[in-house]
């Protein structure tokens, strides 16, 4: 049985948990063991897939097809383990599980209540599939305190009690906020947060404790003495430049020296940081800089985008240069006496994947311009359609070049197919199916054409990347449009379905109807990222 560490939040959101369970899979890695990152969500909704970006950021595609939270998307970044759809779980998917099950009668006329029936479902899931690893994380979302965190607490006490001995950890994130009035740093936050937890039956080992300057020996002392904890188990978690820098510092404050140490793991193995190093060396010492503009619908909010952010950095990695984004709203594109102001010191545009009508020719115009402009241009999903339609309607002439989504006008050069193949499994699908469920999503394969830019950046013609759309360039406009210079360089297994194209005579303009930014690391960049980034500071040199 792997042991188990589980990792709460306390004082307010946002601390970081995720990124917290991520480098410690990091370090738990670095010393020779194996992980497993998993995050549980306390929210109704089954997947995060209907959420509004704005809501909930990112949604993370795994390649089982899972839509799940952005965190997965840290814990892949920093382990390289690809998370899988039994990585996540919310109350909602609890629910409908426990829901089936009543209806089916597999509870035997019981009554069926929260506890046990949604603790022992939620233990269930934590212990299951867990795989041949040495150590599970497991993030439960939100704050100590929320109302609907509560099952998932009880559901972690229990199983702590119920494992043998030394078999299971605490870690508890908390704030210790900096009051300038007072000019000092205080604790009571962090001794409420770590009271409410002990009022429902936990007692964290080790206390994270998140910070804008260090915690002195005083403060320490105290956290330790009102928390109950040793004052080796009082870990600061100070801001740091760089996320990638977060497993060296906690390395360094000894978070994983602590860890190791509960479970009494005598002279575990030394970590081995090496790979950290080198990237956070990189990321301090670029050599030159490169901005790049991402043209976007949820552009106030990053966290919308974060595996592009991430990928965009890692291809900075790539080639030592710092990446800079400029996050435009697709709509100023709309106006044409702004766009050369956007435009201003610009070295490559990234169309990301997006939903809906808003912003659409904004995002067209932006693609028309690094097109002609050569600069370095990246479409990605839906940037690839959009990429798709402006082609046609200025290469090819097809003025009216639309997509399904926007409604019935226009010729549908992009459009949504009713049936998909999947290995040889097939998936019915129409307008009429659920949205939550009506998308291509996870992994599928693609044949890259022969002395294409896109198979020379991969170094292979056979890739598997993961999907997250319903609609498709439709494969009877590939003739046309490579007679006027586009290329269709990417396709389905079958032929069927056009995965990537890109302009021979381009610098760099490569669209791809899958989201590669999900399977970027920073110690592997993804090819197309470091491809995009490249051309982006071969453009900077010449501009
Ligand atoms: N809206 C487009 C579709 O559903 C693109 C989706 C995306 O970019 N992820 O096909």
């Amino acid at each position: 049985m792997p042991r188990y560490i589980f990792i709460t939040g306390g004082v307010v959101s946002s601390l970081g948990k995720g990124l917290t369970s991520a480098a410690l899979g990091a370090l738990l890695q670095a010393r020779g063991y194996g992980v497993r990152l998993r995050k549980l969500d306390p929210y109704l909704n089954v997947d995060p897939g209907t959420m509004s970006p704005y809501q909930h950021g990112e949604v993370y595609v795994t390649d089982d097809g899972a839509e799940t939270d952005l965190d997965l998307g840290h814990y892949e970044r920093f382990t390289g383990v690809s998370a899988e759809q039994s990585d996540n779980v919310t109350t909602g998917r609890i629910y409908s599980s426990i829901i089936e099950k009543e209806r089916r009668g597999d509870y035997l006329g019981a009554t069926v209540q929260v506890i046990p029936h949604v603790t022992n479902e939620i233990k269930n899931f934590v212990l299951s599939d867990a795989g041949d690893v040495d150590f599970v994380l497991c993030e439960v979302g939100g704050t100590v305190g929320d109302i609907e965190g509560l099952p998932f607490f009880e559901a972690l006490r229990q199983l702590s009690q119920e494992s043998p001995r030394g078999q299971t950890l605490f870690i508890h994130v908390t704030l210790l906020p900096f009051i300038k009035a007072a000019g000092e740093m205080k604790t009571k936050p962090t001794q409420h947060s770590v009271k409410e937890l002990r009022s429902i039956g936990i007692q964290p080992d080790i206390l994270l404790c998140r910070t804008d300057r260090k915690i002195d020996s005083g403060d320490r002392r105290k956290i330790a003495r009102f928390c109950n904890v040793r004052e080796s188990a009082v870990i600061q978690g100070l801001d740091a430049s760089s996320i990638y820098d977060v497993p060296l510092a906690y390395h360094d404050e000894g978070l994983d020296a602590e860890v190791l140490a509960h479970f009494d793991i005598d002279s575990p193995p030394v970590a081995n940081l090496r790979q950290w190093q080198e990237i956070s060396h990189r990321l301090h010492n670029p050599d030159g800089e490169v901005n790049v503009a991402v043209i976007g619908k949820y552009t106030v909010l990053p966290d919308a985008y974060k595996s592009i952010s991430e990928a965009l950095v890692h291809g900075g990695i790539a080639h030592s240069v710092r990446v800079n984004v400029r996050w435009i709203e697709a709509e100023k594109f709309e106006k044409a006496d702004e766009v050369e102001l956007l435009l201003k010191d610009i070295h490559g545009i990234l169309v990301p994947g997006g939903f809906g009508r808003r912003g659409v020719e904004g995002k067209i115009r932006a693609v028309h311009l690094a097109r002609t402009r050569d600069i370095p241009c990246f479409g990605i999903c839906f940037g690839m359609q959009i990429a798709v339609i402006e082609a046609a309607r200025n290469l090819v002439g097809i003025k009216d070049a639309s997509s399904s989504e926007f409604g019935s006008d226009g010729t549908h050069v992009v459009g949504l197919m009713v049936e998909w193949t999947r290995g040889n499994a097939w998936v019915e699908r129409d307008e009429d199916t659920d949205l939550g469920g009506s998308m291509r999503l996870g992994a599928y394969p693609a044949h890259l054409v022969e002395g294409s830019k896109i198979a020379r950046e991969y170094g292979t013609r056979e890739i598997s990347e993961r999907h997250r759309h319903r609609y498709e360039v439709n494969i009877a406009y590939k003739d046309v449009l490579e007679a006027a210079g586009f290329l269709f360089s990417g396709l389905s297994p079958d032929g069927v379905l056009p995965e990537t194209v890109e302009i021979p005579e381009h610098p760099w303009f490569i669209g791809v109807q899958y989201h590669p930014e999900l399977k970027s690391r920073p110690f592997d960049p993804h090819p197309l990222f470091a491809g995009f980034v490249g051309a982006a500071k071969a453009h900077s040199r010449l501009v």
